[in-house]
């Protein structure tokens, strides 16, 4: 029973893993630690408990440095004779890769001796176990803790307790660890902000800056290297902490078959500089997003040929709480002045709320509206709330207005769309490129500028300047403001 997702995520005829056998538990339980080179290289930290290893997925070599808190996503429980596995699992079989024994020994259950005694299985329920590790490597008492996030059940911490075995001063080679973590339940742990491994350099190296990106316009690698550089100040604020996905334009918008791709996880290559979380998926997959938390960043990104940043609703120290809501309104099949008459009903919606929102057009045919989100309660609360205003407007338009998510059920309506407002969704931000022949810019602007003659495409690379230097205050500020 126990083993019932262990056997059927292989085949034992082809893999050289151990069937699926319950074991004879030791006399002193093992630990083990398995150096895995699938896909992605990860340490598999196992725990003997009731007759199977419990286990965990560490994407991060596991550390006796107590900063260092390693995200440890748990995965199926595996057999007891798993801990003496080392071998090769081969191509197509789940885990394909290497697998070799990195640490092993026994364990002692720490909260096994404390005045309300717990087991391994009622710590693991609880989300919080406490063992001291005899191995060659790992020595002395860690802690695993379960994370908050009820859509992200499986991710623990696993963390060095300060003992006599804690070595805070980590040799060179572990301090390139970058920590960045969603916040634990119990107890409560500061945890670090993401931070990069070491400095940027004093100057970057640019590459084929001639080469025409935008070539309905003429704009070059150069200029938008340029513009992102000056635009900075603006657009970072709304990029800073979030997990970002980038879209990749190698070479640039020629024609319709453009070579294009969405970049979530960093390839290797990546500097160290580049701040960045690793972070599950709901299928527990890990993926490393860079955090574009400085200039050198977003420039490097650049030079990547990214066009557009797409960054999360939330920041990595509450990643399950939005801190805004974007409604997303995009016309189809109508007009671009039927989504400003749509806008124009939304905040006389928010206003009779006493909610504050701000204005923007998406840089592509519609419009965004945002609203900060200061209530304690995540993405469904904020979601539902959102689809409750939508709601409203489409009751106050019904011809011109819906919600539908089929995009040929809509007819000639304007789609609300509230459902980007979803934990590793993500949103376009103020003031980023997009990928469009025209090289425009999602532009924040002021409810008194939503009238019917609107022309999302003045809004671009080569005017947004112009028009920054004449306001006196920006749009999207408010959305900064807390
Ligand atoms: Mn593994």
């Amino acid at each position: 029973m126990a083993l019932e997702t262990y056997k059927q995520k292989r085949h034992f005829d082809t893999t050289p893993e151990p069937r699926p056998h319950l074991g004879k538990a030791h006399r002193r339980p093992i630990f083990v630690v398995q150096e895995h080179h699938a896909s992605r290289l990860h340490y598999d930290f196992r725990l003997e408990a009731d007759g199977v290893l419990k286990s965990w997925a560490v994407p991060k070599q596991p550390s006796l440095n107590p900063a260092l808190k390693r995200l440890a996503v748990q995965v199926e429980d595996h057999p007891l004779e798993y801990a003496n596995f080392s071998g090769e699992i081969p191509a197509g079989q789940y885990g394909a890769g290497l697998v070799h024994i990195w640490d092993k020994g026994t364990y002692e259950n720490m909260l096994a001796r404390k005045p309300h005694p717990q087991s391994i299985a009622e710590g693991i329920h609880a989300g919080h176990l406490e063992v001291q590790l005899h191995g060659r490597k790992l020595k002395g008492n860690f802690a695993l803790i379960r994370m908050t996030g009820r859509a992200h059940k499986a991710s623990w911490l696993l963390i060095k307790m300060q003992d006599a075995e804690a070595r805070p001063n980590p040799v060179a080679a572990e301090s390139t660890t970058t920590a960045a973590t969603p916040q634990p339940v119990r107890p409560r742990l500061a945890v670090p902000h993401a931070r990069a491994a070491s400095q940027p350099p004093a100057t970057l190296a640019f590459t084929h800056q001639d080469k025409v990106m935008f070539p309905e316009v003429g704009i070059t690698k150069g200029e938008i290297l340029r513009f992102y550089e000056r635009i900075a100040p603006r657009l970072l604020p709304h990029l800073r902490d979030r997990p970002m996905t980038v879209e990749r334009f190698p070479e640039g918008l020629t024609g319709t078959e453009a070579p294009h791709f969405w970049q979530k996880n960093i390839p290797a290559y990546y500097p160290a500089w580049i701040p960045r979380a690793t972070l599950p998926t709901e299928d527990g997959q890990l993926v490393t997003y860079a955090l574009v938390n400085d200039t050198a960043t977003l420039l490097y990104l650049v030079n990547q040929n990214t066009l557009t940043f797409h960054p999360w609703l939330s920041r990595i120290q509450h990643l399950d709480q939005p801190d805004f809501v974007i409604f997303d309104l995009d016309p189809g099949a109508a007009t671009f002045a039927d989504a400003v008459v749509v806008a124009k009903q939304l905040h006389a919606i928010l206003e009779d709320e006493k909610v504050a929102s701000y204005l923007k057009t998406s840089g592509k045919t519609g419009l965004h509206i945002v609203v900060p989100w200061r209530r304690a309660e995540g993405y469904d609360a904020a979601r539902d709330w959102a689809m409750d205003m939508a709601l409203r407007v489409v009751a106050a338009l019904p011809d011109g207005a819906t919600v539908e998510r089929h995009k040929d059920r809509r007819q000639q309506k304007v789609y609300v769309d509230v459902l980007q407002n979803a934990r590793g969704h993500h949103a376009v931000p103020p003031y980023v490129l997009r990928a469009v022949p025209q090289a425009t810019v999602s532009t924040p602007l002021t409810w008194t500028e939503l009238t019917s003659t609107l022309e999302p495409r003045r809004y671009n690379l080569r005017t947004i300047f112009r028009r920054l230097a004449r306001q006196k205050t920006d749009p999207a500020a408010s959305l900064l403001a807390f």
